[in-house]
This record gives structure tokens, sequence and C-alpha cells, in this order.
């Protein structure tokens, strides 16, 4: 008799459905022993570990060419990140003292460094920060392996359905694993921030991290991974089975589908035009949004390239990175919103920022930071098809003020001769309840407007959006945001001026529905969205959701609105498009 099914429960990291046969990662324990040496020594030690930084770093650039030729949007700024750890005198230098002066081998002073920076690390607020630690751990395990000479655990053997399950799988070990096309990914720990999670949702993998009850799950156990959902099934019934292969097998089809599509102009079942964009997180993913015929880029949240190396990057690197977005994205419009700083986002160790000054309110209290990320994308606009989303714009002084130091840099830039288009379209991002209420009194100082859904929700319905026990608070259908939507349309169609919805709701079907109800027909959504809604579009029927939209701002509650729009796009409570 087959076990019975269980069901485990963890964070969605990755979305996709996934069957397959769970393989445990253990990397292997080797002994690593902490000696003492003599002074005759510490030169040959200091050669040893050196040596095992250059196998290192060798290795790591060889990753990072195989994914240059393969111009994959796939985290080479994961490497990067490896490589700059393996550079850092801080780091490399300082065990090399250690050896030095404590006459002690490499692996202890390697320990004994890694301690110190972790032990800094675990005291940081800030969740980004406190995920590199992650890059250090996985850099370590590499230097010690060569050390001992020891090959990286053989990965050819894994089968063509592994789920791989481990307490925590190291970023570069996932990224070794990529040409096994590894079908799922469990882990006890990591977070959505984490360098192995966005190297799961770039690689594709339905993957699934906190699951508490990982011990339970042994080798070889069959599993489904529903990384939409955050669950894993252990020993899933033949049911079960049966609705996900199902599953699975929709989403395949959604991405052919979306191949085939593209190209062709998206539109409803009753031939409404929709403009569907996708969002990026790294410039590296510009080629994928091009791949998938995305017809703009609506949201370049760009404080993730812009806080990557953890120091402040110079103005001319900036303005390189900037160009070859914009090259790389041909003609296509690229939307750079300036970096959102808040509490719940990446910046560097000590700055400090909490929501009386995230985004645009950080920005203008650090106007020589704002000038340099504004200068470098005006002399990076020659480039290409680029535009400017200011974040988190809560008032017209806000605005206004803004609007000013863009002022000044063009005319700095005029000034000094610098090249630049001067007519590049500006917009703010319609994410706060106050930007909600006056957006038509924005409308005349600027061209477009990104409606976050994401934050506006959060702030709307009082629910830290970061906060897992509160996830079922956080609700879309909710009354009061359809209300808001409604008034947002009504407030910003006498102006004229486009709105593109950016926040999650557009990437959800049922969602997204309502969004094309209420009047919206331009959506931006991540890349992993992309085919499923670009499948989608076309079975809406734009005529039938406006009436729809109609019928749904009347009603009371929640659920009951999600379930008459499930009902009219023709979905079960429950099932997934
Ligand atoms: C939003 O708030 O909806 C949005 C798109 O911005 P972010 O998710 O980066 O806060
Ligand atoms: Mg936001």
């Amino acid at each position: 008799m087959s076990p019975s099914e269980r069901i485990l429960r963890g964070i969605t990291i990755s979305a996709g459905a996934a069957i397959g046969h769970a393989v445990r990662a253990f990397d292997p324990l080797f002994i690593s022993l902490n000696l003492r040496i003599n002074s005759g020594e510490v030169e040959t030690e200091v050669a040893r570990f050196r040596e095992s930084v250059e196998k290192s770093s060798g290795q790591l650039r060889r990753m990072q060419s195989q994914l240059k030729r393969r111009n994959a949007a796939e985290s080479s700024f994961l490497i990067d990140a490896h490589l700059l750890i393996l550079q850092d005198r801080l780091f490399v230098d300082r065990i090399i003292a250690k050896i030095e002066s404590d006459r002690i081998n490499a692996e202890w002073a390697i320990q004994q460094v890694t301690d110190d920076l972790c032990e800094a690390y675990d005291r940081l607020d800030d969740d980004y920060l406190r995920e590199r630690r992650g890059d250090l751990d996985d850099i370590v395990r590499r230097l010690l392996h060569n050390l001992q000479s020891k090959h990286l655990p053989p990965l050819a053997r894994l089968p063509y359905d592994a789920v791989v399950v481990g307490r925590s799988i190291p970023a570069s070990a996932l990224f070794e694993l990529r040409s096994r096309h590894i079908a799922g990914l469990v882990t006890e720990t990591g977070s959505s921030l984490s360098h192995t999670a966005i190297m799961a949702r770039s690689m594709e993998i339905p993957t699934v991290m906190g699951v508490e009850d990982l011990p339970e799950i042994p080798s070889g156990a069959l599993l489904v991974v529903d990384g939409t959902e955050g669950i894993v099934i252990v020993s899933p019934s033949e049911k079960t089975l049966a609705r996900y292969r199902e599953i699975a097998t929709e989403e395949k089809k959604s991405k052919r589908l979306a191949a085939a599509a593209a190209g062709r102009p998206c539109v409803t079942e009753d031939g409404v035009r929709i403009s569907l964009g996708t969002n990026i997180n790294f410039c590296e993913e510009v080629p994928a949004a091009v791949a998938y015929h995305s017809e703009f880029i609506g949201l370049y949240r760009t404080e993730f390239d812009f806080f990557r190396n953890g120091s402040k990057p110079d103005e001319t690197s900036l303005m390189a990175g900037y160009s070859e977005v914009l090259k790389n994205a041909k003609s296509m419009a690229v939307t750079f919103r300036t970096i959102d700083v808040g509490s719940d986002r990446k910046m560097w160790d000590g700055v400090n920022s909490n929501m009386a000054t995230r985004g645009l309110r950080f920005c203008l209290e650090n106007q020589d930071l704002f000038k340099s990320q504004l200068r470098a994308l005006f002399r990076a606009s020659v480039k290409g098809n680029a535009r400017i989303l200011l974040p988190f714009v809560s008032s017209v002084d806000d605005l206004d003020e803004a609007l000013e130091v863009i002022g000044d840099v063009k005319k700095e830039l005029t000034r000094h001769k610098e090249p630049y288009s001067p007519e590049i379209p500006l917009g703010v991002m319609i994410e706060t309840p106050a930007a909600a209420q006056t957006c038509d009194l924005m409308a005349s100082r600027v061209d477009f407007f990104c409606l976050g859904t994401n934050d506006l929700i959060q702030y709307y319905l009082v629910i830290d959006r970061s906060d897992q026990s509160a996830a079922h608070l956080y609700n879309p259908f909710h009354p009061a945001i359809l209300r808001c939507l409604c008034q947002v349309n009504t407030l910003l169609q006498p102006v004229g001026k486009p709105v593109t919805v950016c926040g999650e709701m557009a990437a959800d079907p049922v969602s997204a529905a309502v969004l094309l109800g209420l009047g919206f027909t331009s959506l931006s959504v991540s890349l992993g969205a992309y085919p499923r809604m670009r499948q989608i579009m076309p079975m809406l029927n734009r005529g039938k959701l406006r009436e729809l939209a109609g019928e749904i701002v009347k009603m009371e509650k929640p659920a009951e609105i999600e379930s008459v729009v499930r009902k009219s796009i023709g979905l079960r409570s429950g099932q997934h498009p």
C-alpha cells in the first residue's frame, strides 16, 4: 500500500508545479581540521590558500562565461557577488594576515574571518543584506572544497525529475545544477530575497522555501512541488497526481502559446487592444523580455542593481549599465523607476529608511544620490527608448520638488554639453492612498502613471505585504481596493494620461480580469507570469468584464467578488488557468 499523502507548507518562491522524486542535498561533510603551523610553514600555507582562491575564481569565471555565451538572463550577478567576495581585501587579506600572525592553517583562518563577518551580517536589520550571508557561506564552501582538492559534488547522476531537497541550497550549486534541468526545489530556510530564490525564479524552477517539516521528506519520495501555492505534497495520491499533471501540461502549453503569439498584437476576445509589458529587477533580465516579445518594460526596479555591490555606484558605471539595458532592449521602451528605498528594500549598511523616508522621499532627502542616478539616466537616454518613473509619490509638493531636481540636472547636462534626450517621458507611481486620491492634480506635470497595487493594497488595507502570517488579509478583491481603482480611472480618464498597472494584481488572471473590467488596458507583469498572461488575454471578453465590473463594485465581500469573477471567466474555485 502506498503511504498516505501529506501536505507540507512553506513560502511561495517560484511559481509553477513540478512532479518528481526527492533527492536530498547534503553537502558531503569533509573534515576540516583546525591546525597550528610553525613559522616555516606559513609561506606554504598562504600559497595553498591563494591557490584555492585562484581555483575558485577560475571556476566562477568559467560559469560566468557560460552564462554570457547563452546570453542567459539567469543571474550572472550572482557570480559577480561571489567574485567580489574573492576580490575583497577585507576578506582575503584578513585570512592571510590570520595565517601569518596566528600561525594557523588556512581552514581555521577562513573559519575565524567568516565567523566575524557572519556575526556582523546577523546583526543587520535589513533582510536583503542579511540574505547576503548566504553568498558568503556559498563561497566558503567552495574555498574549503578547493583547499582539500576535492571535487564539488558530482551532479551527473541526478534523475531527470529530481526535486532537490535541502536545508538550504547555495545559489551557485543551483547554477551548477542548471544543465540537469531539475524539476523542483524545496528548502527549509531561505526567503524570497535570497539569491537562491532569485535564481530559481529566473531559471523558472518551481520552488518552495521555509518548509519546517523538511526532515519528513526522505530521498526517493514522490513529491509534488506547488510553487504557486507554496506547498509540497509528499506521496501524492493518484487523484492529486492527475490534477498536477494537468496543471503542469497547462503551464507548458501556455509557454508554447505565448511564444507562438509573440509578435502578434495582444487583443481580447472582443478585439480590445491590451498593452502587455514586463517588470524586471535586474539588467540581466532584459534579453528575456526581448525574447518574449514583451511590448515594453513597464517597470525596471533599479534599486536591485543600484545596491548590488554594497557601495555607492559611481555615475559612470550607472550610465554604462543603463546604456547597456537600452541597447539590449532594442527599440522597446524601458521604464526606469528611480531607486525605491524603504524599510523592506535593498540598501547599504548604515542607510536607514522607514516609511516616512521611503521611495521618492528618500531621494529628496539625499539629493546627491538622486541627482547622480538621474544624470546617469539622462546621459544613457540617447542609447534607446527610456522613460523615468518616480516611486512612492505622495504629494504634489514632493512631485514639484522632484521636477525641480530633474530640471536642474538637465540644465547641468546642457551646460556641460552632455548629450541627452530632453523629452524623456516622466511618470509617477500611484501606490500610496494619497496618490490614488490626487493623481488628477499631478497629471498636468507628468506624461504617464503606473499603478502599483502591491503597495496600494498594503496601505489601503493596513497589512504589511511582507508579513507571511497576514497573507490571508492581503486581498485585491476587497471592495475598498475596487473602489479605489475605479476612482483612479475616473480621475485620470478626463486628463488623458496613460496608466499601466504594474503590481502583482496584473499578473493574476482573475484580478487582471477585474482590472480590464474597471477600464485598465495596459498591464505589466513579471517575466515568470508573462507567458500565462499573454495566453489568457485573448480569452477574456472586455465588454462582458465591463458589465461585470458594474456589478462587483456594488458587492460587499471579497470572497464573493472573487468567486463571481472566477465564474465569469470560466474558472472554478482554486483552479489555476
Ligand atoms: C507596487 O507597489 O505595486 C510596485 C509595482 O512596486 P514594488 O512592488 O516594487 O513596491
Ligand atoms: Mg511599490
